[in-house]
């Protein structure tokens, strides 16, 4: 009997794209009878994973993009959104459609690895064939991780040496000129609707989430789902998703042929807008609009017909796509651990404020909290939401929120202040806070930059700290970037930019904005007539940083992982004393966190603060830390400016 020819599922994840598709390739070599391009609507996107409406903006469009490409290649065909978790969506749609093959990319996040695991297992039992092919990275992260002796990728050297035995990185394949038809599309099944609670993304709302109200979607076309249908607040982000965009954005760049050429990262100036000083490329990586491959070598021909001096990696273009597999090499080999510090082998632990919430029978953070400390939690809101009365991380949180997009060193500003540099306050919480705005949020690169900021992995030096006054001055002396984001000091002269509440209240009075309060009747206007208001600072930073340091210090010392047994079970207490930030006595609580206490008051804890402030050598030796990797000085030097042209 002659094989019957192969009906595909090309299921699309990681990978919203036609050009370099690896996976894509797989499934059109398969010479398919007919390719059905799905995507399929995880409710654990929807309720569990933390997303606000900018990024599922910019999902939709690349979705709607893919869709229209899709078409334009085969009239009959497009992106068929199905609105069911694939774990039970599978085994119906195999029969309904007969598929003889499912293709689709690799994917390395930690939910992830599960549910394919399972989606394999479901395929198999129906007899099914499944083609896995890599092709949201350089290298295949579980390759490099082999290559690195079985171990996380913690540099960039570490990478190279890695990527070196594996080979040469590939060069990418064009897009299809053509696409098979998908054949019948019935879907003569019922809808397994998923649990609408716990809805983590309930505060994204403003309408009720409707998006399973059928398989095909209300009109029956496998559209993917609106905003409206999802119930969420609008968009506020004015950058746009979709594969066409990434193409013509990195068609812009290589024009751009001694920008590409010569960008080195640490001269890049956080506070530009308008244009922006990088590429704003990354949203597009994280939606696999724009392949990897297909970036890292127009930047590297670009790089080597350059006649002048190129830059090299780490600070290179090609540098920061290394950086990216970087990070996922370190997830790939630590799985979920990577996400937290409670049982992860490579996380200093060290007792911040607002500590997460552990189920002890998974050994999972929860994604709750404990507060430990009413001041902290106050910090932390006034951090998330900028209102910090610092009126550079106030910019920064409010572009972050409103755009969902911020620069390297702008986050570097604000998870250094909320951290290790200023609040004291847990890297997972801050984390939390990207994971929810970012319209970029890749959690390989999330949860391993807030390590390396937070000290507690990839970097050591604790004691460079960004102060959020002379940092932002060396790149903006004027304060445009602050009087753009934070409209209530645009009247303020240069002088007191950074450091209104130091303006004569006559001054504030004529600029139109005093400094007063808490921020927490927001920026309306005052009892004064016209006039604004902007918060106090919420700490004397020096203070501040000198607590944290001494903190540090002090962790740094106890030199506790995550994996420690003594962080495991909760006794880790007793090795940090009250000389150490943050209420620390006690010695029972929940294993590694903090011990939830009554807050004291502001009276009580500023006196605590003022018992701690032991000045700490700041010569580089005096820190306990790692060996420096390459790169470290450089990428978040305090070096010249260089704009975009
Ligand atoms: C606390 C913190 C959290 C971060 N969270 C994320 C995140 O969720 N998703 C994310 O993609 N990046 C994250 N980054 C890394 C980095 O800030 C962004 O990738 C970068 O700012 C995106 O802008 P761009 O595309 O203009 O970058 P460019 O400088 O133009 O770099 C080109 C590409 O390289 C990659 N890249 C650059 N820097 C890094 C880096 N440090 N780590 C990993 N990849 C990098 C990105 O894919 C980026 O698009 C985070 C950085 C910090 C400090």
């Amino acid at each position: 009997m002659p094989m019957p020819k192969p009906r595909v599922i090309y299921w699309f994840r990681t990978d919203l794209r036609l050009h370099d598709s690896p996976a894509l390739k797989a499934a059109l070599d398969l010479k398919p009878e007919s390719l059905y391009p799905i995507w399929t609507w995880d409710p654990h996107y929807v309720y569990r994973a933390r997303v606000g409406p900018n990024r599922w903006k910019f999902l939709i469009d690349c979705q709607n993009d893919l869709s229209q490409s899709i078409t334009k290649l085969n009239p009959h065909s497009k992106l068929f959104v199905v609105r069911e978790a694939p774990q039970t969506l599978f085994p119906k749609l195999f029969k309904a459609w007969r598929i003889t093959h499912l293709v689709f990319e690799k994917d390395t996040d930690a939910y992830a690895r599960d549910r394919d695991t399972k989606i394999i297992e479901i395929a198999k039992e129906a007899g099914i064939e499944v083609v896995i092919k890599t092709g949201r990275t350089l290298y295949d992260p579980d390759e490099l991780v082999k290559q690195n002796k079985g171990k996380p990728t913690m540099s960039i050297s570490q990478v190279q040496a890695a990527g070196a035995k594996i080979g040469e990185i590939a060069r990418p394949i064009p897009a299809p000129k053509s696409l098979p038809d998908p054949g019948e599309t019935n879907l003569d099944f019922g809808q397994e609707r998923p649990l609408k609670t716990p809805d983590i993304n309930a505060i994204q709302r403003n309408g009720e989430e409707n998006s399973y109200s059928t398989l095909a979607g209300p009109n029956g076309d496998f559209a993917a789902p609106t905003l409206e249908e999802l119930g969420l607040k609008p968009a506020t982000t004015p950058h746009r998703g979709g594969e066409t965009i990434a193409l013509r954005m990195l068609s812009d760049l290589s024009d751009n042929e001694e920008y590409t050429a010569t960008f080195e990262k640490p001269k890049t100036a956080p506070t530009a807008f308008d244009p922006q000083a990088t590429t704003l490329l990354s949203p597009h990586m994280h939606f696999g609009s724009l392949s990897c491959r297909e970036f890292y070598w127009r930047v590297q021909d670009i790089v080597d017909k350059h006649k002048g001096t190129a830059s090299q990696p780490p600070t290179s273009l090609t540098g920061q796509l290394l950086f990216r597999d970087m990070y996922f090499g370190a997830q790939a080999a630590l799985g979920y651990a990577f996400g937290q510090t409670y049982n992860n082998p490579n996380c200093r632990f060290i007792p911040w404020h607002l500590p997460s919430d552990i189920d002890t029978s998974t050994g999972l953070i929860t994604g709750k909290h404990l507060t430990d400390s009413a001041t902290a939690q106050d910090h932390f809101q006034r951090w998330k939401h900028g209102r910090t009365g610092f009126p550079w991380i106030d910019a920064l949180m409010r572009q972050l929120q409103h755009e969902g997009w911020i620069h390297h060193l702008g986050r570097h500003a604000v998870a250094s202040f909320l951290t290790r540099g200023g609040c004291y306050i847990d890297w997972e919480r801050g984390a939390e806070v990207f994971e929810e705005w970012l319209i970029d949020h890749e959690a390989a690169c999330n949860i391993g930059n807030w390590q390396w900021l937070s000290c507690t992995a990839f970097f050591s030096q604790f004691y460079r700290v960004y102060s959020p006054i002379a940092f932002p001055q060396k790149w903006d002396k004027d304060g445009d970037f602050v009087r753009r984001y934070v409209p209530e000091l645009r009247g303020f002269d240069k002088k007191y930019i950074y450091e209104p509440w130091k303006a004569p209240v006559a001054d504030q009075r004529k600029w139109g904005c005093l400094v007063r309060g808490d921020g927490s009747g927001g920026s309306s206007t005052s009892e004064d007539g016209d006039l604004l208001v902007y918060p106090k600072p919420m700490f004397d930073f020096a203070a501040q940083r000198e607590i944290c340091l001494q903190g540090m210090k002090n962790a740094y010392a106890v030199g506790l992982r995550g994996d420690d047994k003594r962080v495991l079970d909760g006794t880790w207490r007793k090795l940090f004393d009250d000389s150490a930030e943050g209420p620390t006595e006690g010695e029972s609580g929940p294993p590694g966190a903090m011990v939830a206490q009554e807050d004291r008051g502001e009276a009580q804890q500023a006196q605590d603060e003022t018992t701690t402030t032991t000045p700490v050598p700041k010569t580089r030796g005096s820190a306990a830390g790692t060996k420096r990797a390459a790169g470290q000085t450089t990428l978040d030097g305090l070096v010249t400016r260089k704009k975009k042209k």
